[in-house]
């Protein structure tokens, strides 16, 4: 049988994983953890370092194609392995979805608008800053997720200190937007440039990470929620794209919408299409390796995903770290449970998730919000 390799043994490279091995393929992961959740539910796992000429040969010895899981695998080591493999989405794609700077110029090469921003790559960039970008946010431009590598920037004088915070890496400022709603859109795009998309998902973030994604057909304005669509296509056309991007939006007060970032491979917003529709955003990126052929998926039942970060390990009043009650949660209609088997729960650390599928958007939101309650996880 074919082998499908990925680079990354996180939790969204697992999912890859076991859509994979479902379809019958075998599989390959490289990550320098012996225990990742990915290495160690893999026929194979390539214990090495995102650039070690060895651990990049010998996952490509394993692999017939190879996918990335992990956004920050530098783009040079997909170069490497697409000598000798199909690799998908290409180096350059994520070279460009890797850096702000060059994300934002693509957005807006692609007719899509982003929020006001300026690229700071030095002490001279600062006071050259516009007085319509306060309050910003300052972004560093490579390396950041779940909100690090961020820091508020209220006014002008801010700027400096939270550039020394980031240690004067490279970064943009982003004028900070007040946002009506977040969301976000899953598109696929195969070799023969077929493109297929999830429905817009609604997103919830909490300290800048993902705290609950809510998908179902009035879940965002429906002017704007078509806008998305659009823009996720255009982005991932004009990236010449193979393989899954999702696409993160702000939604204003005034209607419009704008684009946040992208990332190179399935995200967290997607989760839901597990269990909520016909093909997930996983099989996807096994469908868009694999070259096989992209059907539109569908929807069949409205859904919420809660994420389940490590905080919740950590009850008032008890010592140390211990387990969540799931059962308290299994026992409420359409609930589905996912732990990504990571050793040890940390705060922030993203630790599982729970998809709730019902029959109607208020039902399905009933039992998230039930659910949401029964863990320690704020109301939404
Ligand atoms: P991810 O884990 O999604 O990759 P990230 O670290 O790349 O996150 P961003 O997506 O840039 O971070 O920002 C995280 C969150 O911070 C956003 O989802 C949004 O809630 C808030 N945020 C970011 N930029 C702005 C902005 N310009 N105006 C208002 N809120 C913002
Ligand atoms: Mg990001
Ligand atoms: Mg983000």
């Amino acid at each position: 049988g074919a082998t499908l390799g990925v680079m990354g043994g996180g939790q969204l490279g697992r999912m890859f994983v076991h859509a994979a091995q479902r379809m019958g393929y075998f599989t390959a992961v490289l990550d320098p953890d012996e225990g990742s959740p990915a290495g160690r539910v893999s026929h194979h796992h390539v214990r090495s370092d995102y650039v070690d000429e060895i651990g990049l040969a010998e996952l490509s010895g394993y692999s017939d194609a190879i996918t990335t899981e992990f956004e920050n695998v530098p783009a040079a080591a997909l170069a490497r392995l697409a000598d000798h493999r199909p690799v998908a989405p290409a180096a350059s794609a994520v070279a460009i979805a890797q850096d702000r700077a060059q994300e934002k110029a693509h957005f807006t090469r692609c007719g899509v608008p982003c929020a006001p921003y300026a690229v700071i790559t030095g002490e001279d960039a600062l006071a050259g800053i516009g007085d319509e970008l306060f309050p910003g946010i300052l972004k560093t431009a490579r390396l950041g997720y779940d909100g690090k590598g961020q820091a508020r920037v209220a006014t002008r004088a801010d700027l400096r200190p939270a550039w020394e915070s980031l240690r004067r890496a490279d970064c943009v400022l982003e004028k900070m937007l007040p946002l009506a709603f977040e969301c976000s859109v899953v598109v696929a795009r195969g070799a023969d440039g077929v493109m297929v998309h999830l429905p817009v998902q609604r997103n919830l973030h909490r300290n800048g990470i993902l705290a609950v994604t809510e998908v179902h057909e009035q879940c965002v304005p429906p002017v704007p929620g078509l806008r998305a669509i659009e823009a996720a296509k255009a982005i991932a056309e004009g990236l010449d794209y193979v393989g899954v991007l999702c696409i993160e939006f702000f939604g204003l007060a005034d209607g419009s919408l704008v684009v946040n970032e992208m990332a190179p491979r399935p995200h967290n917003s997607g989760h839901w299409s597990i269990e909520g529709a016909d093909v997930s955003q996983f099989e996807l990126q096994v469908r868009t390796l694999a070259r096989l052929p992209l059907v539109q998926p569908r929807q069949h039942s409205p859904a919420v995903m809660l994420n389940l970060l490590g905080d919740l390990w950590f009850r008032e009043g008890a010592t140390g770290a211990q387990t969540p009650d799931w059962a308290s949660v299994l026992c409420l209609p359409g609930t589905h449970l996912h732990l990504y088997g990571k050793a040890e729960a940390r705060p922030g650390r993203k630790m599982g998730h729970l998809t709730l599928t019902g029959p109607t958007p208020p039902s399905v939101r009933e039992t998230a919000l039930d659910a949401a309650q029964r863990l320690g996880i704020a109301p939404f």
